[in-house]
């Protein structure tokens, strides 16, 4: 007898139901069934057609809900048995298609993170997700790799090693002077070609999410924007997670069937790196340049984003006071900025204060305004909506102003200050202006 025939079978089993287990995700099982042997019934529940079913799992796997599973005949449990004796239990006979998959898979390696760049000065967000980066391929037990693309830009390979990189994609070339969504695409799906990373990372800024985007589309991949967290599962594939449903919820979205996995995070979700003087790396010099005629785009003349009206970073500030409806107008604003100067902070707003028009959008805090980490955060006149919170919720101290006890701001705020902002933020500046006086006597008569 040769060896492969005295190898068992693993027994397939059958696909069955499991009562009262369906919550009618949209037919997933349905879809995923490649002999077509599930038919929703008038309850919206999946029946499987035993005879049809060759146990592929792929019903099973597809549930969310665990309402499928398999089920084998007597006969087939005691050949399970003697199946797992010899593989062990909990293995799975891949079919050749999962099997070919598997291995396309296992050829990407490594973490990248893309180094955005503007006249040679990298964005803070790159650093940013080294650090991430540095957690996740130690993880994966691979390299962590910064991708470096600009004119004259080798300088930013050794602050990549500083921030935990192994190693640097130094792409250099006139071409590549200023960001254009062609040019660096074209380079970044050359590097993946050749190199073929498992995770590639992007800032969720203007530039990382065009070009991240481009990348995706142009490598057959998925991409998660603006993940709030990123992790390893137990399969070493990217759990990618971020606000989903309005910021309802939050969702962990898997790449599982395509590489590399890519994500952007926006600036400051990320806690920033030790920066690390001593560390070397090794730069990989690549060549690959688009030819400069082929790209229609032409950069004429850059205009600064500080030539713009509110010249403010709200989101690098180390102290934010921020408003929200119950400012009730753009004049009262007047009460926070003269409070936020005495601290040394910037004003932000929550989305109502903005949609009302009393704060230009640049100082929106939250989804779909800006992400903030300070130091410390001031919320006034806020209720706490989710979509506010996962904008500030990381700040190292909360303290918010409200006059209703049951605000849900309450429950992410270090300190709660129940009461009308308009005694209480005037009251503060006050003890702050005295305090200073206080402090300036003091060091007078020293
Ligand atoms: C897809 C989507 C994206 C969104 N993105 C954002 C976003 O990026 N950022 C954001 O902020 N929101 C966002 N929102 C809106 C969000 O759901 C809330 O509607 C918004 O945050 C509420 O703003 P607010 O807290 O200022 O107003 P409100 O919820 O009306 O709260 C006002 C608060 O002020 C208090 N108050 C009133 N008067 C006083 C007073 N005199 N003294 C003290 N307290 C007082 C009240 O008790 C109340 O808690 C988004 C919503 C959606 C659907
Ligand atoms: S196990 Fe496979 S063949 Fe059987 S019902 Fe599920 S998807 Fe269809
Ligand atoms: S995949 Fe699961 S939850 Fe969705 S319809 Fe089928 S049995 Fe129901």
């Amino acid at each position: 007898m040769t060896e492969e025939k005295k190898r068992i079978k693993k027994p397939r089993g059958k696909a069955r139901y499991v009562e009262g287990k369906c919550i009618g995700c949209g037919e997933r099982c349905v879809s995923a069934c490649p002999v077509d042997g599930i038919a929703m019934n008038e309850a919206g529940e999946p029946v499987i057609e035993a005879d049809k079913c060759i146990g592929c799992l792929k019903c099973v796997k597809a549930c969310a809900a665990n309402a499928l599973e398999m089920f084998y005949s007597p006969e087939e449990l005691e050949q399970l048995r003697n199946w797992e004796e010899q593989h062990g239990a909990g293995e799975d006979e891949l079919d050749e298609e999962e099997r070919k998959l598997r291995e396309e898979l296992a050829a990407y390696k490594g973490v990248w993170v893309f180094v955005e760049q503007y006249d040679g000065e990298a964005a803070r967000v790159s650093w940013e997700l080294l650090g991430t980066g540095r957690q996740l391929a130690d993880r994966l037990q691979v390299e962590l790799s910064a991708v470096v693309i600009g004119h004259k830009v080798g300088h930013l390979c050794e602050e990549a090693f500083a921030f935990g990189a192994d190693k640097a994609f130094l792409l250099e070339a006139p071409v590549y002077t200023h960001y254009r969504t062609q040019a660096y695409t074209e380079a970044i799906v050359h590097l993946i070609g050749k190199h073929r990373p498992e995770i590639v990372l992007m800032g969720a800024t203007g530039q990382g999410r065009d070009l991240a985007g481009a990348v995706a589309t142009v490598v057959g991949t998925g991409l998660t924007a603006d993940c709030t967290g990123l992790d390893i599962d137990e399969r070493g594939n990217l759990g990618q997670t971020r606000p989903a449903f309005g910021g309802n919820i939050m969702a962990t979205i898997m790449c599982d069937r395509f590489r590399p996995q890519m994500a952007t995070v926006r600036p400051h979700v990320m806690t920033m790196p030790e920066r690390q003087e001593a560390r070397g790396g090794e730069v990989v010099r690549e060549g690959f340049a688009p030819v400069e005629e082929n790209i229609p785009v032409k950069v004429l003349e850059v205009i600064g984003e500080r030539d713009g009206k509110d010249q403010v970073d709200i989101a690098g500030a180390e102290i934010v006071v921020s408003g929200g409806r119950g400012v009730m107008n753009e004049a009262n604003f007047a009460i926070l900025r003269e409070f936020a100067d005495e601290l040394g902070a910037v004003v932000g707003a929550s989305r109502s204060a903005v949609d009302a028009g009393w704060m230009p959008h640049g100082r929106q805090v939250g989804q779909t305004g800006k992400t903030v980490r300070p130091k410390i955060y001031i919320a006034c006149g806020i209720s706490g909506a989710i979509q506010h919170m996962v904008g500030m919720q990381d700040s190292d101290v909360i303290i918010a102003i409200n006059r209703d006890p049951e605000a849900p701001i309450f429950q992410v705020a270090t300190y709660g200050i129940v009461g009308d902002l308009f005694q209480v933020v005037p009251a503060l500046t006050r003890r702050i202006r005295e305090l200073k006086k206080q402090r300036r006597g003091k060091d007078q008569a020293a």
